[in-house]
């Protein structure tokens, strides 16, 4: 039998419930601030991505779906959003009549990272970005519609990790000594780290070798190199978090995977994840549509692991209503039962209720255990009897009380009353 891809899932109808009820909290809550949803095509021109992630990460170099297509031109499978949003923003000019944009977007990723439990070859993300503004409260507001989203979905406990990479300026001061510091300790660091010092020091404190993290623990911390500027757009973004009632930790160490954060990154983790625990990040990046050659464009987002979100809501045994629950299962005893309940079947759907018969003419001991099996609310049977005396027998499920009531006006009954 053929198999799915590695490190692909199909989402079985028992288990769609879950993303609807994601899908209508992403939906609701980005409303609720005034975000508006982008839908991009799946795959980009490769240059997208290599231009803007950074030829120096991961997911550049290692994990990216790319494959020439019939004419020779090279295509990538989005393996995040946030390069090829800005895309479409410009390509779209969405920010030629309107200083100030605020997007959000979900859908499937890819990237070819080695499977386990929470990291997918597909996988889903929703993310939201908050384009034009370079002040701090832009930040602060995307962490606050993160926090609304994990609020929403029933989430009580998680870690919100915060750190500033501050601008350009601290940036390569910062550079500086951690290079200095990392070359003067060089033998005791892992291949992959030496291999990174020169091209992308940073990304080593990403690291999660113990030989590496023996070494981190005593190097520079980039909060202590930010200047003026950087310090006071980080003291503004902490003090509205604690002002909204935030908790946060500095973690001086996150710098997250990509190239183009600058101010602001942040992450949030969960203790109901196992070794993958990060659940979502983001963070500002002041310099991107510059690189993808447009003028500089201030902006801050960040993206949920939407597989990842799913694992917690099950470890927390939170299950969302049931959007296929069966309000009504009509119990058909002979083709002219059929004929008539198909019919009442088909008012009912008109006035909203979820209603099911038979198609397999089965026994009514069968029918009955089949509305119970699908939960139905209610059933109304027809049979000779009740065709006979123009009036079916309408069971309260739940109670197991029954009525009688006129087959010509099942359309009228008010079943909540039942
Ligand atoms: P990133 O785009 O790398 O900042 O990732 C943002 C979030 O997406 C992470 O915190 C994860 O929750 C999720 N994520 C990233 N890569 C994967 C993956 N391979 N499988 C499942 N979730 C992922």
């Amino acid at each position: 039998m053929i198999q799915a891809v590695k490190g692909t899932k199909d989402i079985l109808p028992d288990t769609v419930n879950n993303w609807y009820f994601f899908e209508g909290t992403f939906r609701k809550s980005s409303a609720k601030f005034g975000y508006r949803e982008l839908r991009t095509p799946i795959f980009e021109k490769t240059e997208v991505f290599s231009r803007s992630i950074g030829d120096n990460t991961d997911i550049v170099n290692k994990e990216m779906y790319t494959f020439l297509d019939k004419s020779g031109e090279s295509i990538t499978l989005r393996p995040e959003m946030t390069a090829a949003l800005v895309r479409s923003v410009l390509q779209n000019s969405m920010l030629h009549d309107q200083p100030l944009l605020r997007l959000w977007y979900f859908g499937p990723f890819f990237r070819y990272e080695r499977p386990q439990k929470g990291r997918l070859r597909q996988f889903h993300q929703y993310g939201a970005e908050c384009l034009g503004s370079a002040y701090p409260e832009s930040d602060v507001e995307v962490i606050l519609l993160a926090n609304n989203i994990i609020a929403s979905l029933g989430i009580p406990k998680y870690k919100l990790f915060l750190n500033s990479l501050g601008n350009e300026a601290s940036r390569i001061n910062y550079k500086d000594k951690l290079i200095s510091f990392l070359k003067d300790n060089n033998e005791k660091l892992s291949y992959d780290s030496r291999m990174r010092l020169e091209a992308n020091p940073l990304r080593i404190l990403d690291s999660k070798d113990e030989g590496d993290l023996e070494v981190l623990a005593h190097a520079p911390v980039i909060t202590d190199y930010l200047d003026h500027e950087s310090r006071s757009h980080f003291e503004t973004v902490k003090s509205f978090l604690s002002d909204s009632g935030i908790e946060y930790e500095i973690q001086p160490r996150l710098v997250r995977g990509l190239d183009y954060y600058s101010h602001t990154v942040f992450e949030f983790q969960s203790s109901y994840l196992g070794a993958q625990d990060s659940f979502g990040g983001g963070g500002r990046y002041d310099g991107l549509f510059e690189q993808l050659g447009s003028k500089r464009t201030p902006a801050v987002g960040f993206a949920f692991g939407v597989e990842r979100l799913m694992l917690i809501l099950e470890a927390l045994n939170n299950t969302p209503e049931d959007y296929y629950k069966c309000d009504l299962y009509m119990i058909n005893l002979s083709p002219e039962a059929y004929a008539i309940s198909m019919k009442i079947a088909g008012d009912l759907r008109n006035k909203g209720m979820n209603v099911m018969l038979d198609l397999l003419k089965r026994s009514f001991k069968s029918q009955i255990r089949e509305a119970n099996k699908l939960g139905a609310k209610w059933t109304i049977i027809i049979g000779e009897d009740e065709i006979n005396s123009g009036t079916a027998i309408v069971k309260n499920m739940n109670d197991g009380e029954q009525i009688h009531h006129e087959i010509n006006d099942l359309v009228n009954l008010d079943f909540n009353t039942l």
